[in-house]
């Protein structure tokens, strides 16, 4: 899931864009993210699903309470949950939510 900086990628009149985080709207950080372990998320990120399971709490627009609005980036990168580690930069599910939110042409 996002990086903690986004560097811009190299381009070229002839270059695909490139699938990374840097071109990204922060799409998979709209998922639920479920806490397996303690990896140091503060208080104040941390909701309760309606099971009654420790999740990241997202705000009204739908995303992550812990994404920068204005950089897109993640703002307790050191302190991410696990799943967020877990998540693949340019894998299938990285694709899919591209994909759903448009960001793929
Ligand atoms: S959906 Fe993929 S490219 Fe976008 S922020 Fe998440 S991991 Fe990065
Ligand atoms: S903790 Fe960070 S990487 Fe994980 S969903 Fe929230 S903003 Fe995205």
């Amino acid at each position: 899931m996002t990086q903690s900086t986004r560097p811009t990628p190299p381009q070229g009149p002839d270059t695909p864009e490139p699938v990374t985080c840097a071109t990204c709207a922060a799409c998979c950080c709209r998922l639920e993210v479920l806490l397996l372990s303690d990896t140091g998320v503060p208080r104040r990120y941390i909701a309760t699903d309606p099971w009654g399971r420790r999740v990241m709490a997202r705000l009204d627009d739908g995303w992550c309470a812990a994404l920068d609005r204005d950089t897109l980036l993640c703002r307790i990168y050191d302190r991410r949950p696990w799943l967020c580690r877990e998540y693949a930069e340019g894998g299938d599910d990285c694709l899919i939510e591209r994909g759903c939110l448009g960001a793929e042409d």
